[in-house]
């Protein structure tokens, strides 16, 4: 195990007060959101139980990076919305797509600085 590997070894959480793992060395019951969410799970209400670090030299985000680890056992399968909540949610996207000025859905979700579609705002060429 290489030494940065050892920095992030910490399945105690002595450390990082948090189990912390090094890349791929998690355990394989703990799961991102993402690999939850792959399995048709969710995490149910639990706190983030883990987490895995390491060191990155991405541009824009350099230094040690973290993401968070539940545990499959706790959770849940996905909910599926109800016709309701499917409508609410198609009304609430169909008004952010309709202008106030020309009173039609132009298609696209309305600019929040401008408040009106790109065809009514002032200065805007279309
Ligand atoms: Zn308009």
């Amino acid at each position: 195990m290489s030494r940065i590997r050892a920095r992030f070894w910490d399945p105690t959480g002595a450390r990082y007060s948090i189990p912390t793992y090094p890349w791929q060395m998690a355990p394989a019951h703990l799961l991102t959101l993402r690999q939850l969410a792959a399995r048709g799970l969710r995490p149910a209400g639990q706190g983030v139980q883990a987490q895995i670090l390491w060191r990155s030299r991405r541009y824009g985000a350099p230094g040690v990076r973290a993401s968070y680890l539940y545990d499959v056992r706790f959770a849940l399968p996905k909910r599926t919305p109800t016709p309701a909540q499917l409508a609410a949610l198609a009304k609430a996207t169909a008004a952010r797509r309709t202008c106030p000025d020309c009173r039609t859905d132009v298609g696209y979700v309305l600019p929040r600085h401008l408040g009106t579609c790109l065809d009514c705002a002032p200065g805007v060429a279309a």
